[in-house]
């Protein structure tokens, strides 16, 4: 892998703003190869180095993966004129790491979002061929009965034009306002509630709660995230 500059190896990790790994190199509390840092500007090829910082050996990633628990109200999108999109969820540090939402959930939606900056990883996620399930928590205006069950797992095609695959619906709380859980193998554009809204009983509120095998950790608060761990980003291969 090619050299980059020190400081930015490690704020890439995403503890430390770049000034803060400036004070840490100053007070010689990063180390290199067994010896101290001089300079935050040294060129190093972090796959390569042992770079420890307070004694503890720094854990190098190339790429970022953050799962996010995104409240209503922030587009999932890089950009926004209005300012107010998943990526100000995040600390400056990471937020200069070209990070961007793994697909996209509605702006009032929320739950588990992952953002990478691994392209290719997060292309074959996905890719329809890949299928990988998404599940949501769903409330709705109306009642939900047994008869929508088997209208989403025949497979619906709404007036629309869309075609959706079987698809799970998993009644949780019946009578009025029902609470359900939903398993797409697709995401097509506002596809849970277009689906919802055929069947007479639109969404009122939707969390996404799982893709694939990546529960949302229910240790994140909305609006909080953490980062995945080899072993999750692994099992996303
Ligand atoms: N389906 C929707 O309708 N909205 C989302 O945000 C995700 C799935």
């Amino acid at each position: 892998m090619e050299k980059q500059r020190l400081d930015k190896i490690i704020a890439s990790t995403g503890r430390f703003s770049r000034r803060e790994v400036k004070d840490l190199i100053r007070h010689g509390r990063v180390w290199v190869d067994g010896a101290p840092a001089c300079s935050a500007q040294d060129q190093v090829d972090p796959e390569t180095v042992a770079i420890t910082i307070n004694g503890e050996p720094m854990l190098y990633r190339r790429f970022t993966w953050v799962m996010l628990n995104k409240p209503a109200g922030y587009l999932s999108a890089t950009e926004d004129g209005r300012g107010t999109t998943v990526l100000d969820l995040l600390p400056p540090e990471l937020r200069r790491q070209n990070l961007f939402p793994v697909g996209r959930l509605d702006k009032d939606t929320e739950g588990l979002l992952l953002l990478t900056n691994e392209g290719a990883l997060a292309h074959h996620l996905l890719s329809p061929r890949h299928h990988v399930d998404k599940e949501y928590f769903v409330r709705v205006a109306g009642r939900l009965t047994e008869e929508d069950c088997r209208a989403f797992s025949a497979g619906m095609v709404l007036q629309d034009g869309l075609v959706c695959q079987p698809a799970e619906l998993k009644i949780l709380t019946a009578g009025n306002g029902s609470e359900a859980c939903v398993t797409l193998r697709e995401g097509k554009f506002h596809q849970v509630k277009r689906m919802l809204a055929a069947r007479g009983t639109p969404v009122v509120y939707l969390e996404r709660i799982r893709m694939g095998n990546l529960c949302l950790d229910p240790s994140l608060s909305r609006g909080s995230f953490r980062f995945l761990t080899d072993y999750e980003v692994e099992r996303l291969r």
